[in-house]
């Protein structure tokens, strides 16, 4: 199935609803399309111990490969301060490394600016990722 960027937009809006962020505030949203043509969700997940947080493309990525899903076609990710509407929410340093374990430089990174899609590349986001054949 083909997921539109909005749509994918919209189910990480969903994912976000569910975000634990008592501390921060802020929460984050994350939609990740496998290749087997499922979603997985994600969310941040706050702790009291604030090395234990983790980011929802984390979160989501996570979930896809516990259920033994390696490769994906687009993530879309939305944050903002909780109880707004998501908007611009680039993935940061530690989940850009971790998406390029797994997605291809061309694969797009859907977020939103200004309340419409705007879409960027892994490559875009971490053009000199570690990798193994680094
Ligand atoms: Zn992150």
């Amino acid at each position: 199935m083909e997921w539109d960027y909005q749509t994918l937009l919209q189910k990480a809006e969903d994912a976000r609803r569910n975000a634990y962020a008592p501390y921060s505030h802020y929460a984050v949203g994350a939609c990740l399309i496998g290749q087997n043509g499922s979603l997985y969700t994600g969310c941040n997940v706050e702790n009291a111990s604030s090395g234990c947080c983790i980011c929802a493309e984390r979160t989501a990525v996570a979930k896809a490969v516990a259920e033994g899903v390696h490769a994906f076609g687009a993530i879309a990710v939305v944050g903002g301060e909780t109880g707004e509407q998501g908007d611009f929410c680039p993935p940061c340093g530690i989940c850009r490394q971790v998406l390029a374990e797994f997605c291809p430089k061309d694969m797009p990174v859907v977020l939103r600016r200004d309340g419409k899609p705007f879409a960027l590349t892994m490559g875009d986001l971490l053009p000199y990722a570690f990798d193994l054949e680094t």
